[in-house]
């Protein structure tokens, strides 16, 4: 197959990591493409959340380089906002996108010293092969839902969905539902049906640290201005004991041994910013059910304390993962078995013959920023030899 395009820089992803790098590149003056297998930039934000979603940051917490958010924005952005926001910056920055491009394979060609990337058109079916001197991974940790083998689920009489599928609670008022998994979107969702009038319950398997938005933001203040964890950790379960009324554990969200800022800066988990959603637990409008799901008979679900309830529908807000590994042919170390970065931030971004990953250390849109700059820096910090002697500029 002939190559249809050679790039200085590939990326794969046109979401906010994806856009950013090549925004960064393009600043510098450092051509790139970017391939994505959707029909828009941002898809995330457009076709897989529920429409009630708000950043859980600050503007100036979620904003991309050399773009900052109007003044006039909302503080929390609305998820459709933020959407916008993408559009308009891949515009100015004259991100160049191919749609509905998925990579299917990407390896270095040490003969020839580029990446071979191929493509498939989804319009179309027809294969691409792209070559590059770099390849830039903005491929998400969220491209495929995750859902838990759980024995009878596929016999479940009701609506099954997961949360990037669930938009709202329409149609579920009076019903008794399920939400399964306690992160940020299964405590929103849960919200969003008990406001829909739904008879809301929610499996509760782990430990979490339940913060809001503005005590999440004087942490992040506070890490800012160099404040060490362990002290940030203090205020923050401090505030929390406050606004919650001390010891969540009695609602059945029990508090994990390490601290929240600890906590999000060595572990993959990040803690859970409350919505509401925890002043309808206690009273009693959403109810904690402190066990994983076992199992589903009929439509009825047992517990893995052994207790069981029937339900009408599941919302299973049980993650999501990484598919980098399924076309990336690179045993660099760049990337683990898990397709997210293997080496922890702020070493992650950087692997070998010109290898790069975006966003792939859960670091959110904060984390995308950082990585931009970083790739784009390095990328036109090695190209400048060449591109001063093509100028002519060095005799
Ligand atoms: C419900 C939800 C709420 C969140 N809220 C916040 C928040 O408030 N604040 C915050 O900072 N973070 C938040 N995050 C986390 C984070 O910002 C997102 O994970 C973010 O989308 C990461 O951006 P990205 O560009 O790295 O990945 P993505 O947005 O997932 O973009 C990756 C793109 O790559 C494309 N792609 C994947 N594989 C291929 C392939 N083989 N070929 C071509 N294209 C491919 C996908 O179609 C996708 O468009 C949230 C995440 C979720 C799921």
């Amino acid at each position: 197959m002939a190559v249809a395009e050679e790039e200085e820089v590939i990326i794969v992803g046109a979401g906010q990591s994806g856009i950013a790098v090549a925004a960064c590149l393009s600043l510098r003056g450092v051509r790139s493409l970017v391939l994505e297998r959707d029909d828009c930039v941002g898809s995330l934000w457009r076709k897989r959340t529920y429409d009630r979603l708000h950043l859980h940051l600050a503007k100036q917490y979620s904003a991309l380089p050399h773009a900052p958010h109007a003044e006039e924005a909302p503080t929390y952005l609305p998820r459709d906002e933020f959407a916008r926001y993408l559009d308009g910056y891949a515009a100015r920055f004259a991100v160049r996108t191919r749609l509905r491009r998925e990579v299917r394979s990407a390896g270095f060609d040490a003969g020839k010293g580029r990446w071979e990337v191929e493509a498939v058109d989804l319009a179309t079916g027809r294969r691409e092969l792209y070559a590059a001197r770099f390849l830039v991974v903005a491929s998400g940790e969220n491209d495929e839902r995750f859902v838990p083998e759980v024995p009878g689920l596929e016999a479940f009489p009701g609506t099954v969905v997961h949360a990037a599928e669930y938009r709202s609670g329409e149609g579920l008022r009076g019903k008794a539902v399920l939400v399964v998994g306690c992160g940020n979107s299964g405590m929103e969702i849960a919200y969003d049906l008990a406001a829909a009038g739904a008879v809301t319950s929610i499996s509760v398997r782990s430990e979490l640290h339940l913060v809001t938005r503005e005590i999440w933001n004087v942490a992040m203040s506070l890490y800012g201005y160099h404040v060490p964890a362990w002290i940030i950790d203090k205020l923050v379960l401090l505030m929390c004991a406050v606004v919650f009324g001390g010891d969540t554990a009695r609602h059945g969200l029990r508090r994990p041994a390490v601290g929240p800022f600890t906590m999000k800066l060595t572990t993959p988990a990040y803690p859970v910013i409350d919505v509401g959603t925890y002043s309808k637990i206690r009273t009693g409008e959403i109810r904690v059910l402190p066990a994983g799901v076992k199992s589903v008979r009929g439509n009825v679900v047992e517990f893995a304390d052994g207790r069981r309830h029937p339900f009408d529908a599941i919302v299973l807000a049980t993650g999501y993962r990484s598919t980098v590994r399924r076309w990336l042919r690179s045993d660099d170390g760049l990337i683990g078995d898990d397709g997210m970065a293997a080496r922890p931030y702020p070493e992650h971004w950087k692997g070998g013959n010109g290898l790069y990953c975006a966003g792939l250390v859960r670091r959110g849109i904060y984390g995308s920023y950082s990585d931009a700059e970083l790739i784009a820096g390095d990328i036109s910090e090695l190209l400048r030899p060449q591109q001063t002697h093509s100028n002519g500029s060095n005799k």
